[in-house]
């Protein structure tokens, strides 16, 4: 175990040397190309994915949560815990698809919405409308901004204002929050 999130740590690592450019490309989008994005974002999803609405919202028990999820899936969506930077495969996620919910499968972003922040967390620099609910974090000493799934009100990380242009927002998840669907299975 520990092993194994190590060679991804240091996968996560190696990506970031490879990706720095990265948020170049994020920074020459217009908000026309944003909006664009948003609009468009199924255009990413694979084939035949069932279609997932945010009604009626999933709420479930704490029991039948700890089934469906891992121990770190359970400490980051519901009790609100953060995973170590630079140990999700999904840093160096960069195949065409959807970033849904864990918890829920509730598409979130999309690939062209994701940039290389260089923390060690999947960045992205707007999401899919409607995707979360914001709500101010003290648990710091200065409050933070925590984004929250709006169909299973999972916790999935904190939304800064140090983004690339031209929203400038940088939301930070944790990788094991959320499950890629690349949108061809080649
Ligand atoms: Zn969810």
């Amino acid at each position: 175990m520990e092993r194994r999130g190590f060679i991804q740590g240091m996968a996560a690592l190696a990506a970031y040397g490879a990706l720095s450019g990265r948020s170049a490309k994020a920074q020459s989008l217009d908000k026309k190309a944003i909006d664009d994005m948003q609009k468009n974002w199924k255009a990413l999803l694979a084939d035949g994915t069932p279609p997932v609405t945010t009604t009626p919202p999933l709420k479930l028990g704490k029991d039948e949560w700890r089934k469906r999820l891992s121990d770190i899936e359970y400490n980051v969506l519901r009790d609100e815990g953060t995973e170590r930077a630079g140990t999700s495969p999904l840093n160096a996620e960069k195949r065409a698809g959807v970033f849904v919910c864990r918890g829920c499968d509730l598409p979130l972003f999309t690939s062209a919405m994701k940039y290389e922040s260089g923390t060690g967390w999947p960045s992205f620099f707007t999401t899919i409308p409607g995707a979360f609910n914001k709500k101010t974090d003290y648990k710091l000493v200065l409050p933070r901004t925590e984004y929250h799934c709006v169909k299973c009100s999972g916790h999935h990380g904190h939304v800064f204002e140090d983004g690339p242009q031209p929203t400038r927002e940088r939301w930070c998840n944790n990788g094991v929050a959320l499950k890629f669907i690349p949108k061809n299975k080649a």
